[in-house]
């Protein structure tokens, strides 16, 4: 385990990534406290730094030269509390499920469906994380985070954090700003429950429970994922590789009339979106293996690795992948995983 606080040289990342890809940063450092983190941040000294969190959503390719800080911020201050709600500061380093653990053992609802989402609080807003109909930025009130172009402390409301579908200013300014903590707004009685998904709809009716508390949709929840989704301790892999890509009604209209049953859902205006996963399955990879890498047999948006694969291995796949798409369908998709 390494110091807290302190420069190593030559750390292998593979406990730090849930591919379990084995490259080394040439510096590391495991910071749990925020002057710490502001200090390396801004001394110019690393100018190049990358963050990792819960490492739930990076391809590693290759040996890193720069700076790797694993950010461990520990910390969860209710700030108030009204009849109806709470607000919640939590510090990036928090692991997301534990904090939806503790916000469920003190009754505060809102993020029971993002129950089981790897990774840290404070990387949530970056792709503004969302599962089973509801997405971060449903209880988001605000963050602080560094920005290291100014080299200041900055504070940003929702509106300031620009939320889209896994998209956010975090996401579109890559390592410019590093998020410390996180505000959220939970509810404490009369909670907003969501449970219109299909998959959690029919859990709940086959259990008989037909008003869930916020644990039992949480505990549905995490059925669903363990039943559907690899767990990366087991077989590792980034969740969904692949963000479901967004058409124009023309467009989808022409591939439509070649692939009348392509499921789809209205997105805004004039839009429409697309599983990327029904898009890869279509090209024939889903339950595909290539040596140490692979397209998992359940759920086709999921890249695997089956042990040792190289960071290339995977990001080669995924080319390939978007190469295909791309050939039959003309539509582009975008990988949701951060590459490096
Ligand atoms: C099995 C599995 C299932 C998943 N299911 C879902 C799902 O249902 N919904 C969903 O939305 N996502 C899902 N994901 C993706 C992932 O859990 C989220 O994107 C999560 O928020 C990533 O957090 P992390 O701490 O692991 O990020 P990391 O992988 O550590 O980092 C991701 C990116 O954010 C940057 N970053 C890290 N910390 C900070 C910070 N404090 N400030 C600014 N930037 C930072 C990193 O530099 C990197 O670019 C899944 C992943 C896996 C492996």
């Amino acid at each position: 385990m390494p110091k807290p606080n302190t420069l190593e040289r030559n750390v292998s990342l593979k406990p730090y990534n849930t591919f379990g890809i084995d490259v080394t940063a040439l510096q590391f450092m495991e910071i749990d406290d925020n002057a710490t983190l502001k200090e390396v941040l801004f001394s110019k000294e690393h100018p190049d730094s990358l963050i990792i969190g819960g490492g739930s959503n990076i391809l590693l390719t290759k040996d890193l030269e720069r700076l790797v800080i694993h950010l461990n911020t520990k910390g969860i201050e209710v700030l108030n509390k009204t009849q109806n709600h709470a607000q919640v500061e939590i510090q990036a380093g928090e692991v997301w499920h534990d904090f939806v653990l503790w916000a469920l053992v003190h009754d505060l609802g809102g993020i029971e469906n993002l129950s089981l989402i790897p990774g840290n609080v404070g990387t949530a807003p970056v792709q503004n994380i969302g599962a089973y109909g509801v997405e971060l930025k449903d209880v988001f009130v605000s963050c602080q985070a560094l920005d290291l172009k100014e080299n200041k402390q900055v504070s940003f409301t929702k509106e300031d954090c620009a939320f889209g579908y896994r998209d956010s200013v975090f996401k579109r300014n890559k390592g410019r700003y590093i998020i410390t903590s996180v505000i959220l707004e939970l509810t404490t009685r009369n909670h907003q429950k969501n449970i219109s998904y299909g998959a959690i709809a029919s859990q709940l009716k086959e259990q008989g429970i037909e008003h869930p508390s916020i644990n039992q949709i949480s505990d549905a929840v995490i059925s669903i994922r363990q039943s559907k989704l690899p767990d990366p301790k087991v077989l590792g892999n980034g969740g969904s590789f692949f963000k479901n890509p967004v058409v124009l009604v023309e467009q989808f209209t022409q591939i439509q009339k070649q692939y009348p049953d392509i499921p789809h859902y209205n997105f805004g205006e004039n839009q429409i979106k697309i599983p990327a996963g029904w898009l890869i399955e279509q090209c024939g990879y889903k339950g595909k293996r290539y040596k140490e890498v692979g397209v998992h047999k359940n759920q086709a948006l999921v890249l695997v690795n089956y042990g040792d694969a190289k960071g290339e291995q995977l990001w080669e796949l995924a080319q390939n992948i978007q190469k295909s798409v791309k050939d039959k369908f003309n539509v582009y998709i975008e990988p949701e995983v951060n590459i490096y």
